[in-house]
Parts: C-alpha cells; structure tokens; sequence
C-alpha cells in the first residue's frame, strides 16, 4: 500500500507560539476560503440537465471570486483552471504540474461536479477524465474538511491496477498541498495485513474492485459508512458482466446518500446500470457526442486485411520496419503474449521487446509498466493494457494483431496513443472473415483506411519460428497453447457475426506458428440423433442443433486425457456454459467406453444429475416394441386392469397345493422316523437274530412301501432341486413296491442306477 501524506510538513523548526499562532491564522482563513467557495458554487451553479460547454467562454481578465457583497464571478463555461470556485491548494497543484486551461470533459463536468451532483462523463481517450474526478474529489473532501480522523472520504474504483496506480500519481501530484491521506489497495500486493491495519485511516482509496472486496469482508472495522464521494473510472467496464458480482457487492456496503461519478470514452447509458449504483439524477456530459469522429483527432488509423496464417509475418516485418518507435501491441490472450514475445526475443529484432498480461506477477507488471512508459520498445500485451493507461513518453503506434471484441474495445485500446494534444499511429490487422468490423467501425464514427498490404515487404517469420521450436521445445508447448487459446477466444467471441471459428485455416494457422503438426481441432455438428463418431473422436450429443459444438484434441495425445475434457469445457459457447458440465460429463462417459490406447490417468467419473433419462425399447417374439416394464407385467395386455377375482381364484389355488404338499412333507417326515427306528431295531435283531422276523410281521404294506420309497427318495435328493423331488415322492407313493415282480425290481432298479450316474 502506497499512503502518502498529500501535504508536506511545513511545522519544522519553527518555534511553538508561532507555529500555534500560524496554525490558528490558517485554519481562519481556510475557514473563510471554504465560506467563499460554498456561496462562490452556489451562486453560479449551472442548470441540471445544461452542458456548460455551450455557455459562451468567459473573459481571461474579468473579476475571479467575490464581485461584490453577494456576487460571484460565473465558472460556468470558463476556460481556466484560475476561474474556478476551486481551493487555493487544488489551484496551487494544478498550477505546478502545468495544468491551466481545462480541456472539453473538465470544462463540461466540473461546475456539475462541485456543486454536488452526479455525473456521467464521457469524452474521447486521453482528453484528461481522470482530472475532471480527482478535482471534484479533492474539493468535496476539503469543503467537508475531512481529517484523518473521518475516515474512508472517497473510493475511486478503477479495472486495472496498473490504470489505479496511474490515477494514484495524479492524485499525489494535483493533491499535494491538501492534508489528505491516500491508499493505493490493488490485487496482487503482498502486504495486505499492513493494508489491513491502515485503511481506516485513508482518506481516499484507489483500489480495484476485488482488493476493496477483500477488504470490506477481511478487515476488521473496515468503516465506509461516511462515504462522501464514489467514483468509477472506466465506468463502463466496471459496470460489465465481469465485475458485476464484486460491485455490486461494493455498492450494497457503501451508504446511498453520496455523490457519483463515473468516466469512460464508451459511456453506460443503461438504465439498470445506472440504477444499480442509486444515481440521482445524473448529468450526462458527453462532451464529443457530436463529433465527427468518436476516436482522437490526430489519430491515424488504417486496418490491414491479413490472413491468419500471415499475421506473425506481417508483425514481424512491421516491427522491423519500426525500430526507433514505441510500440504497443495487443493480441487476445496470455498465453499468445507470451509465445509471441519469447518467441521474438528470441529472434532479437533490434527493438528491446516486453510483454504485459494478467498473469504476470504484480511487481514485474508495474515495473515492465514503467520501463514501457520511460524506454522506446515493443511491448505485447493482452487487453490489460487497453484502458485509461496513459504512458509517459507517448506511444507511436497501436498495433491491433488479433480484432478487439467490439468497437468499444478497438476505441479504448487505440486510445494509448494520440493523448491529449499529441498525435499517433494505430493499425489494426483484420483476417477476410473479419471485414464486416470495418462496417461496425465506420457506423460508430471511428474512421479506419483500409490499406492493402504490401506482401512485397513483407519477411516471413514462420520458418524462423519452426527453427526456433526446434531448438527450444518449451517453445513447442507455448505455440501449441497460443494456438488452442486464440481459437479458443475466436470461438467464445459473442459477435458471430465478425467472429467465425469455422472460417478460419487452422493448418495454416498452426504452420504459421512454427508447429510442425496441426494440433487436432474437430468441429463436430450438433445432432439430435445418438451418432458415434467411427474417428475414435469425442461424441458430443446436444440438444440444440444450431450451434457447432468445437471439440479440440491436442496432437499425440489421445481423447482420454483430462486435459483435453477441460479444454472442451472453455470450448462451450458462452450462452452454454451453464449447461457446459453437462457436455464434459457425456464426453467423459463415452471416452471411458473407448479403447484406451495408452496408460489413463484415474479420473472422477462426473454424473450428470440432468441428463434425460434413458429411453429402452424392448421388442417382444414378434418385433412390435412393447412399453416399458412389459415384460414384467401381465402379457395378456399391459392395457387391461387386473381383476380382483382372477387373483383370489389363483391365490386360493395356490393355498390349497401347498396345503398338499404341507400333507405330503409331515407324511414324509413321519416315515423317516419310522426308518430310522426300524433301522435301530434291524440293528438289535442282527445283534440278536430271532427278532427279525418281529420286523416283518410288525410292518404293514403301507410302511414297506415307505421304507422302499425312502431310499429312492434319498437318492433324488442327492441331484434334484426340492421341487422336483417333492413331486417324485408322490408318483413314488403311487405303487407298491410288494406288488411288482422280482423281474420288475430288477428293471427299477437298473434305472435308478443309470439315472444316479447320468
Ligand atoms: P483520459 O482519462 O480522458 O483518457 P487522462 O486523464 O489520462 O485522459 O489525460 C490524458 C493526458 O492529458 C494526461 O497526460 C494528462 O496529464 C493530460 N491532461 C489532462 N488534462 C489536462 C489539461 N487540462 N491540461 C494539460 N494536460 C492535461
Ligand atoms: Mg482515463
């Protein structure tokens, strides 16, 4: 955290009394001066809803202040800085940093903004927006005579940190002589407990949304209760989708009854936007809405029309051919900045080359961000760069390599050169699929020159490239990653209309790179209809069959790594992401059913809880399809009810069998019994021989039959299952075995034999 005091200690060696007695006097007069400025405003203070730039400008040498008892001279519409109801310590700053005449957006802005009101400012890039809020700010605060200890005065929140570092140094240099303490709290700065135990003593905080969240949640008696002014610098981007959640996180802490202001050259008119932050009723000062052009003056701007595959040529013979300029390049991810400047300092192209994205450690950031604005060099950056920045020495040329998202994004990232009174360069590399953004760009007022290429000049880098892969193979990876990641980017575009992934040659593309294979990238169109796909690819089944599902498979590298399933997740077309882990968990689940040609990594089988339910269709002897659960229901006709008699009737039948069967089972139990006793009795007769025939006598037809039926009986036992055996007891029960001839015995048992060995 960067906390100066605004003012510089002037108590020093002077001795006591003087210094209280001095004290005293300034405090009077600041009272005084205070006491002017507040009638001063009030008095001139234009009409809600008037743009004070219309007001015919006011004389240099007219009267500044008090005219008489209770007049005022008019600000409104004035050209200088002298002219306004602003503090003696604002003037003092601005007068030191060469500040004097204020530009369009400050003359417009200013006379709403100190008499208290909201605001809505828009005004081309580099036309000096940051000062027409850090005036306003510094003035609130010192009419409020804000101390230390008031606390958290006024949050100015900016996108990016290098842009807050930025409208830190401005508040330094113009609020030097004030008393203020100020904080800068940005993400990605280690000292955040120092942060922590400080901020309730700021004044004012510069900060990025994410830090100032941290801080609402994490820091104890983070107090901003007292809030008197908020101001979002580049409001527009602030107010996006991607900063939605933080903010209006911030927003429901800060107390509504404040002033805001909020800044950009792409201005939010939307209503909900401007509800979400509770304005009340905002002055819009769009100060070049009536421009005939909504970029700089003094801006040249050409577009080249490039095919994909010849970009890098084309970067790389314009570099070359601009060494003693500084250049800013942007291309559309990191992960591009980083192979394309590894790759070109590899390659040394005379020029000293940097590169900037969101990736990159805080502290490299800032100082590759300082070293851009002091030093002649190119430097590759992703969109980071592309707002509010106002770099040092100017930058020469934009070079726009891979089309911004919309106008709004070319407008902002053209904006780094031709600041303020100074002019600049930019160009922009449009593919032939991409010519309807010259369309776009003329329909907003941004006058592009499509110049045709001149392919004569032009150096091929490519097979430098391929070498270079060659030699370093971490370089492979980059280029490989630059290549999945621009194609990624193209297809998550919302924009269809300029952006078409499937226009784009992809072979060519890759060669460009200095990659020697193209890494895989299937387009597989969207059915309806269960299809496999016989490639061994991924099979991707959607509902929806308009949109192209965009599947990648990364060279050498089979459909079952991991990697490759995440991949397809960021491939899912923005509107799909909700529905995007539905994609992933089919995809997983076909790639398991694949053969696998190498080692799989173990992995979470994802089950997708909204995946329609399987619809299987059973087919019955004759090939008609039969419902669901058919074949467990009644195969008369699934249609027809059950009676409730059919059913008694054959429960009662089956009462009554097991009734038999119960009969049968005690009779057998009983005869077993007996065996077993007529057996123990056999054993006694042969113990003592005369008591057979006791036996024999004693045994009626009915238990010889048993004991012959209890051996067959046993030996069934042995191979049936009970069912069967049952039965066969009771066909067994069915003869005498007295009755049958010692010939049929014989047969019987024969039978029995080869039945026990089959
Ligand atoms: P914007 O936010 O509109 O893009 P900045 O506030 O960054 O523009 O200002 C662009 C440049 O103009 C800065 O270098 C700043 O110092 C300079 N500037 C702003 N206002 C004035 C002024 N009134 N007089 C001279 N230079 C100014
Ligand atoms: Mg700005």
């Amino acid at each position: 955290m960067r906390r100066p005091k605004l003012k510089n200690s002037n108590s020093g060696k002077q001795n006591r009394k003087h210094f209280i007695s001095r004290k005293v006097k300034g405090l009077q007069e600041e009272k005084e001066e205070i006491e002017l400025l507040k009638s001063w405003i009030e008095f001139g203070k234009p009409d809600p809803g008037c743009n004070p730039l219309s007001n015919p400008p006011l004389p240099e040498d007219m009267p500044i202040g008090r005219i008489n008892a209770d007049s005022f001279s008019q600000y409104s519409g004035c050209k200088l800085f002298s002219q306004m109801p602003l503090s003696q310590k604002t003037k003092d700053g601005l007068h030191e940093a060469n500040y004097k005449v204020m530009t369009d957006i400050q003359r417009a802005s200013l006379p709403h903004a100190l008499c208290g009101r909201d605001v809505l400012g828009s005004a081309k890039t580099g036309s000096g927006k940051t000062l027409a809020f850090i005036i306003p700010v510094l003035e609130k605060l010192y009419r409020a005579r804000w101390g230390p200890e008031d606390g958290v005065g006024c949050i100015i929140i900016s996108p990016t940190r290098e842009l807050a570092d930025q409208i830190f140094d401005v508040l330094r240099i113009v609020g030097k002589h004030h008393a203020f303490s100020a904080g800068l709290l940005i993400g990605g700065r280690k000292d955040v407990d120092t942060e922590k135990q400080h901020v309730n003593e700021l004044n004012i905080l510069i900060c990025t949304p994410g830090r100032l969240l941290q801080h609402m949640d994490e820091t104890v008696n983070f107090e901003c209760s007292q809030l008197q002014i908020l101001v979002l610098d580049e409001a527009d981007r602030i107010l996006d989708v991607g900063f939605k959640k933080p903010l209006n996180n911030i927003i429901s802490q800060l107390p509504k009854e404040r002033q805001t202001l909020l800044f950009s050259a792409t201005q939010t008119k939307s209503v909900q936007d401007l509800a979400r932050l509770s304005l009340k009723d905002p002055e819009y000062l769009s100060v070049h809405e009536e421009a005939e052009r909504a970029t700089p003056d003094r801006l040249e701007q050409i577009a080249i029309i490039v095919p994909l595959e010849q970009k890098l040529d084309m970067l790389w013979s314009f570099i070359k051919r601009h060494l003693s300029f500084k250049i800013l390049v942007f291309l559309s991810s990191c992960k591009q900045v980083r192979f394309v400047f590894e790759a070109f300092k590899k390659l040394h192209p005379g020029i000293p080359i940097k590169c900037l994205h969101g990736r990159m450690k805080q502290e490299k950031r800032m100082a590759i961000y300082s070293q851009f604005c002091e030093q002649r060099s190119v430097l590759f950056s992703t969109d980071v760069a592309a707002r509010g920045l106002d770099f040092n020495k100017a930058v020469d040329w934009v070079v726009q390599v891979d089309c911004p998202e919309d106008v709004a994004g070319y407008i902002h990232r053209v904006g780094r050169t031709a600041r303020y009174l100074s002019g600049g360069r930019s160009v922009l590399f449009l593919m032939p699929s991409e010519i309807e953004m010259l369309e776009k760009l003329k329909a907003a007022k941004v006058p592009v020159k499509n110049v045709k290429a001149n392919t004569k000049r032009m150096q091929p880098v490519s097979s430098l490239l391929a070498a270079l892969l060659v030699k370093y193979p971490d370089m492979q990876q980059l280029a490989q990653r630059a290549f999945i990641t621009y194609l990624k980017s193209i297809h998550l575009q919302k924009d269809k209309s300029i952006f078409d992934v499937t226009k784009l040659p992809i072979d060519q593309y890759s060669a460009s790179l200095g990659l020697p294979m193209t890494p895989k990238i299937r387009f597989l169109k969207q059915r309806t209809k269960h299809k496999n796909d016989n490639e061994g690819s991924f099979h991707v089944k959607q509902e929806n069959d308009t949109m192209p599902e965009f599947v990648h498979i990364p060279r050498e590298e089979t459909p079952l790594d991991k990697s490759n399933v995440e991949e397809k997740v960021f491939l899912l077309p923005k509107e799909s992401q909700k529905e995007g882990k539905m994609y992933a968990a089919e995809i997983e689940l076909v790639q398991y059913v694949k053969p696998a040609t190498r080692v799989l990594k173990k992995k979470k089988l994802k089950i997708n809880p909204h995946r329609p339910a399987g619809t299987r269709v059973v087919f019955d002897d004759e090939g008609n399809s039969q419902p669901p659960l058919a074949t467990i229901a009644d195969t008369k006709g699934v249609n027809d009810t059950l009676e409730l008699d059919k059913v008694n009737e054959r429960y009662a039948k089956l009462r009554q069998e097991m009734k038999e069967r119960d009969k049968e089972d005690k009779l057998l139990q009983y005869q077993r019994l007996r065996e077993k006793r007529q057996k123990e009795k056999m054993k006694y007769k042969v113990a003592r021989p005369d008591d057979g025939e006791e036996e024999d006598l004693s045994g009626s037809d009915e238990e010889k039959t048993v004991k012959k039926r209890s051996k067959r009986s046993k030996t069934y036992s042995d191979s049936d299952s009970d069912e069967e055996q049952g039965k066969r007891i009771k066909d067994n029960l069915g003869f005498n075995a007295d009755s049958i001839t010692l010939a049929e015995q014989e047969e019987l048992a024969l039978n029995l034999l080869s039945s026990m060995h089959s």
